[in-house]
This record gives structure tokens, C-alpha cells and sequence, in this order.
């Protein structure tokens, strides 16, 4: 289950595919895997199913921005705890970078230089947010300060000064390598190099602009009010598309990825969707039963405690739970019962319950009955 595949990879769109390319992706695939088509192909098969699962799920617009902004745990109240959203780890630019890095230069021909002046989303910035157990199970809005890069407003992300705008380099016309010829071992070698001139960026800046020093992007704390989705569970994340940091050259922004920690309450505890809460009761509420009142996430609620309630036992309260995250249903609220049992009487009333106990017999304690019994047939068996 943890190692579910992003469905955007499983079709293999891009995350802003229209519905249009989603469903060309789909109807391909799921003809290439369609088991008439592989008979008796169980990998096939699997992949059939998941391009399907991924087609329902991505072709829902109401599923689709859950998935978005949850991941599986959006779409499958069943998906692990911690199933953060989509978007993590290496973007586009990371892995470029780090091509570039390891292969750029030297190697010419072998792999083609990224564009310098191409768009480069933004990068992801990750934050945590703290929410009492109620702002967790039944959502809440919460102010939330962003820092990230955001496009220069003065120059319009271009980096150069108002009035002026960058210019193609001329050494490298703009591709941030040039071609040189160098002595090798082999002999003469033509070679790609970074551009000594723009130093691989493909433009100069003349006049950069003095609010962002000609890099296009500020620094800064954005507020936003955030929708934190009813059901989210401590340790999960959910991503607000767009609001990382600002991406260059035209590219769109990265997400800002929240992961929530929730505050333990007094009273409740969670397990997954489900509540669980401890209620003390009498002696006499135990015994003779009684009407009891069970705080819940939505206000308080009647239960009747039936005769001859023992200790420890658990009522179930369904659907008074937490709401699932894809907003379909409810977990169960768990009370479990302890019984107190009276101290500090009086001689009077230690006398009252003497009389009392002398009235009851083996037909009132079934438990002692049996722990009895077997304890004869054990004592007997060790002679
Ligand atoms: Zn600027
Ligand atoms: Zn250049």
C-alpha cells in the first residue's frame, strides 16, 4: 500500500494534464494492457488495474483535487497514516541540475544542455502547522505565513531594472555553451562549455533590478488562509498547489507541502477514524444501569448503561467518529467503561452493604462462580 504509485505516473501525464490528455492517456494504456489483448498476463493485469484505478480517481474533478492536494490518503480512507501528497522529493530541476552537473560540459553530443532561458518550476517548500484534536477531526481555517521566493513584482520576475530588459548573450546566442576546440590525449577535440560570459544563463542583465539584485524572485512571508480538510490525522501532509516558491523563465511555482501535528486532547484519543473515549461510572450505575451522558466530537449525547454492566466494557457509538478524509462517511465513537468503586464509608454504610451482600448468591456472581469451579478442577489436577 505505501508503495502506490503516483496516478499522474501511472498514466504518465503531467500534474496540469487537461481531461482531455487524461483520457487519451487512459484509453492508450488501458488498451495496451487490456487482458484480451495479454491473455494470461498477470503483470498486465496488474497494470490494467491500476491504470484504471488512476483513471477513476484523476477523471473526477472532485477526486482529482482531493488527490492533488492529499495524495492516496485523499481518495482511500484506508491509505496509511503519513501519506503525505504527491510532489515530493526531486522536481524537474533537481534532476536537471544534477545531470548537468555530473555530464554537462566535457561530453558534448551525449546529452543536450537544458535551455538556459527554458522555464524551471519553483521549488517545494515544506512547513508544519499545530492543530488542537478537534481542528484536526472537524477542519478548521487557519492563517498560515508562507516564506518563500516570490516573483519580483518591480521587474516582473525578468531581473532586470524597470524600463530596461534582459539581453541575449552574444557569445553563446543566448544557449549558455559554446563550442571550443581543445588538445587532448586523443588529439583535437571539439568540447561544449559553460559560457564564460553569462556564465551559462544565456542572458545578460545591463541594469539588474535593485529590489531583487537581477535575480527576479524576493524573499517573502506570504499569509494565507489555509482550509485544513476535516479527518487529517497527525503526521500528514497536505500540499496548497502554487504557493512554493516562485518558479523562473515563465515556469510555474513549486507547492507548499503542510504537515500537521495535532495536540492530544483530554478526553479523546484517536485510532485512525475512530474516537475512543474512558468514562468512569458507580457501583450502583453499573449494577442497576443507568442513562449516562458521553461527551463527543459534536456535543454531548445520551447513552444507556444496561443492568449489570461489568468493567471495562466497551460501547460502541457508531458513526460519532471522525469524518473520513474523502468526505464520504464517519469513523465510530469507542467509550469505555471503568466502575469506581466507593471509598472511605462509613461504619453505617459498610453495615448496609454487609446486609446487602448477605442477601446475594452464587447466582448473582457468575464470574466468581466460574474462576471457582475451574480453581477445584486445577488444585484437583496438581494432587
Ligand atoms: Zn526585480
Ligand atoms: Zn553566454
Amino acid at each position: 500500500m505505501a508503495d502506490k504509485r503516483d496516478y499522474y505516473e501511472v498514466l504518465g501525464v503531467e500534474k496540469s494534464a487537461s481531461d482531455d490528455e487524461i483520457k487519451k492517456a487512459y484509453r492508450k494504456l488501458a488498451k495496451k494492457y487490456h487482458p484480451d489483448v495479454n491473455p494470461g498476463d498477470k503483470d498486465a493485469e496488474a497494470k490494467f488495474k491500476e491504470v484504471g484505478e488512476a483513471y477513476e480517481v484523476l477523471s473526477d474533478s472532485t477526486k482529482r483535487s482531493r488527490y492533488d492536494q492529499f495524495g492516496h490518503a485523499g481518495v482511500d480512507p484506508s491509505y496509511g497514516a503519513g501519506a503525505g501528497a504527491g510532489g515530493f522529493g526531486f522536481d524537474d530541476m533537481d534532476l536537471g541540475d544534477l545531470f548537468g552537473s555530473f555530464f554537462g560540459g566535457g561530453f558534448g553530443g551525449s546529452t543536450r544542455a537544458r535551455n538556459p532561458n527554458g522555464p524551471i518550476r519553483g521549488r517545494d517548500i515544506a512547513l508544519n502547522i499545530s492543530l488542537s484534536f478537534e481542528e484536526a477531526a472537524l477542519g478548521c481555517k487557519k492563517e498560515v505565513t508562507i516564506p518563500h521566493l516570490s516573483t519580483c513584482a518591480s521587474c516582473a520576475g525578468s531581473g532586470a531594472k524597470k524600463g530596461t530588459s534582459p539581453e541575449v548573450c552574444p557569445t553563446c546566442g543566448g544557449l549558455g555553451t559554446i563550442r571550443a576546440t581543445e588538445r587532448t590525449m586523443l588529439g583535437m577535440m571539439q568540447v561544449q562549455k559553460t559560457c564564460p560570459h553569462c556564465g551559462g544563463r544565456g542572458k545578460i542583465i545591463k541594469e539588474p533590478c535593485p529590489d531583487c539584485n537581477g535575480q527576479g524572485r524576493v524573499r517573502k512571508n506570504s499569509k494565507l488562509s489555509v482550509t485544513v480538510p476535516a479527518g487529517i490525522n497527525h503526521g500528514q501532509t497536505f500540499s496548497l498547489r502554487g504557493q512554493g516558491d516562485a518558479g523562473q523563465n515563465g515556469g510555474p511555482a513549486g507547492d507548499a507541502n503542510i504537515t500537521v501535528s495535532v495536540r492530544p486532547h483530554e478526553l479523546f484519543e484517536r485510532d485512525g477514524y475512530d474516537v475512543w473515549c474512558d468514562i468512569p461510572i458507580t457501583f450502583l450505575q453499573a449494577t442497576l444501569g443507568d442513562e449516562i451522558t458521553v461527551p463527543t466530537l459534536e456535543g454531548k449525547v445520551k447513552y444507556n448503561v444496561p443492568e449489570g454492566t461489568q468493567p471495562q466494557t466497551v460501547f460502541r457509538l457508531k458513526g460519532r467518529g471522525v469524518p473520513y478524509l474523502n468526505g464520504r462517511g464517519k469513523g465510530d465513537q469507542f467509550v469505555r467503561v471503568s466502575v469506581e468503586v466507593p471509598r472511605s464509608l462509613n461504619s453505617k454504610q459498610k453495615q448496609a452493604l454487609r446486609d446487602f451482600e448477605e442477601t446475594l448468591s452464587e447466582r448473582n456472581y457468575e464470574k466468581r462462580k466460574g474462576f471457582f469451579e475451574r480453581l477445584k478442577d486445577t488444585m484437583r489436577g496438581n494432587d
